[in-house]
């Protein structure tokens, strides 16, 4: 039987950048994944800058931003056409260093996060594999898998089941997938225009309506998607018919236009698991939570859970075993992960025009009287660091450095202090610092944060600020 550092279940968008974080650490990994290929149609269409940082880490994004384009924002607009809400994606560099938002094809991604790993020799992937039973022991986890009709066994330091919305891992550790409340059936319709048509909005719009809810996203290239509300009493098998769809498509497409790519029925939902780890077991992603897509959430939500966990398990491998600190996955991404589901449901709630506009704290009116949404950016829930320290939890920059690097060039190992370099000469924390000598503008930026040095963990989240320099050396940063 071979022993591995982890052994991840399921190779989707959230395995796959897992595995990735993990293997930058030189860890020895096995992917057991049930399909015999790449799932090459399209389920997931937008992700954010803070998304885009985790691919900068990987070291993806060079390749990868060729299959994408930067999402203009959203509009919400009644039957008649009026505009009820407007959800602008400005088209400008954020404090992650990246565009708001990005429209792209999941296929791409899940390619582009495959051939990263096949650069990792100690990463291992079996593919039309399944993951059967899940068994913890006291230093290791055993791990039984159907492959070529035999039954093997693996064992690992840890298990993280990234195995989506019916996750064998979850069954195994015995954790209840609670209900949210909304459940609503859509049919989704891929498209690829066969010539470019100007027509088309450059947005997405959500057609907020009680009859017929429905979304329209314009995708990379020439892919467009069309998704709307069913009900439960509509002929499934009628509504997926090319006729019902092309008469559904008449304000917008003829077949002369456009061929159909995919067309399918998903059951949009809001779920979340009570339970995220049992000893040396782990869940992430779909495995550990569910939501309607109307905000393009749900893989953003996966890939924050394995950029949490990923630095976590690392240190627990390099140096010892620490529940207390591994149960902080949970307690930092449920609350975030959840506040992600509730604000999607009460998009869902405004789309099936049952709801308000009042989607997020943070909604402005303009001249025209147009109300205006903004993006939400929930902290981490409790966990590692004080709450008593109002930076702790809150993403950190992506600067620049004066080398011409940028930040994150630096992150995923190991967690840095910034300070000056007249302080970081006084702390003898064993952390790397970067100072004022390396980044231009990081004595105006602490003065922001009302802090004289500041810990940002490798998932590029405050871990702690420092308002003293009498503080600098007492803090146990980590409770390992
Ligand atoms: C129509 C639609 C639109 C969406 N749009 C967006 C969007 O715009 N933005 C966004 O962020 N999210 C969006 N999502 C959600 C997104 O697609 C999912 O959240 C994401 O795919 C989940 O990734 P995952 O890796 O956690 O799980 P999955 O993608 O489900 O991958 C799980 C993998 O585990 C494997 N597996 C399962 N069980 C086993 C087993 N026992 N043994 C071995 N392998 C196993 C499966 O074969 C699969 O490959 C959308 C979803 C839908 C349906």
């Amino acid at each position: 039987m071979r022993h591995y550092d982890v052994i991840i279940v399921g190779l989707g968008p959230t395995g796959g950048t897992l595995a990735n974080l993990l293997a930058l650490n030189g860890f020895s990994i096995l992917i057991l994944e049930r399909e015999k290929n790449l799932y090459a149609l399209p389920r997931a269409v937008h992700f954010d800058d803070e998304i885009m940082r985790v691919f900068q880490t990987i070291g993806i994004t060079k390749k990868f931003l060729k299959n994408t384009i930067i999402n203009k924002g959203t509009k919400f607009v009644n039957s008649n056409g009026k505009v009820l809400l407007d959800w602008p994606r400005p088209k400008s560099i954020t404090e992650n260093g990246w565009y708001p938002s990005y429209r792209f094809h999941q296929p791409d991604l899940e390619r582009n996060l495959r051939n990263r790993l096949k650069t990792f020799k100690k990463v291992k992937l079996m593919q039309n594999t399944e993951v059967t039973k899940i068994k913890n022991n006291k230093n290791s986890v055993d791990l039984f898998f159907k492959s070529k009709n035999k039954i093997n066994k693996a064992s690992s330091k840890y298990v993280i089941g990234c195995d989506g919305a019916r996750s064998t891992t979850r069954e195994q550790m015995g954790s209840v997938l609670d209900n949210l409340g909304f459940t609503q059936k859509w049919a989704v319709v891929d498209l690829i225009l066969k010539k470019n048509k100007n027509k088309l909005p450059d947005r997405t719009i959500q057609y907020s309506n009680s009859e017929r809810p429905a979304t329209y996203c314009r995708n990379v290239g020439k892919r467009r998607r069309w998704e709307f509300a069913i009900q439960n009493n509509e002929n499934e098998k009628e509504i997926l018919s090319d006729k019902y769809i092309w008469n559904f498509l008449k304000p917008w497409l003829s077949p002369k236009e456009a061929c159909l790519e995919r067309k399918a029925i998903y059951i949009f939902q809001s779920a979340i698991a009570r339970k995220w780890r049992k000893g040396r077991i782990f869940i992430a992603g779909d495995a550990a939570h569910l939501m309607p897509p109307f905000m393009g959430q749900g893989m953003c939500a996966g890939i924050r859970d394995a950029s949490n966990l990923a630095w976590k398990i690392s240190l627990c491998i390099k140096n010892k075993h620490d529940g207390k600190f591994l149960d902080t996955y949970q307690t930092e991404r449920f609350s975030n992960a959840k506040e992600y589901i509730e604000t999607t449901m009460r998009m869902g709630e405004f789309v099936n025009a049952v709801g308000s506009e009042n989607i997020t704290d943070n909604i402005s009116s303009g001249p025209d009287g147009t109300k205006s949404m903004q993006s939400i950016k929930p902290k981490l829930g409790i966990g590692l660091g004080s709450n008593k320290d109002k930076n702790r939890g809150k993403i950190f920059p992506q600067l620049k450095m004066k080398n011409g690097k940028r930040l994150d060039e630096k992150f995923s190992k190991s967690p840095l202090l910034l300070t000056s370099s007249k302080l970081a000469k006084k702390v003898s924390l064993k952390i790397q610092s970067i100072t004022d000598k390396d980044i231009k503008g990081l004595s105006n930026l602490l003065k922001t944060y009302k802090a004289k040095a500041i810990i940002v963990r490798p998932d590029r989240f405050i871990l702690k600020t420092y308002k003293s320099i009498n503080d600098f050396n007492r803090i146990n940063y980590l409770p390992l």
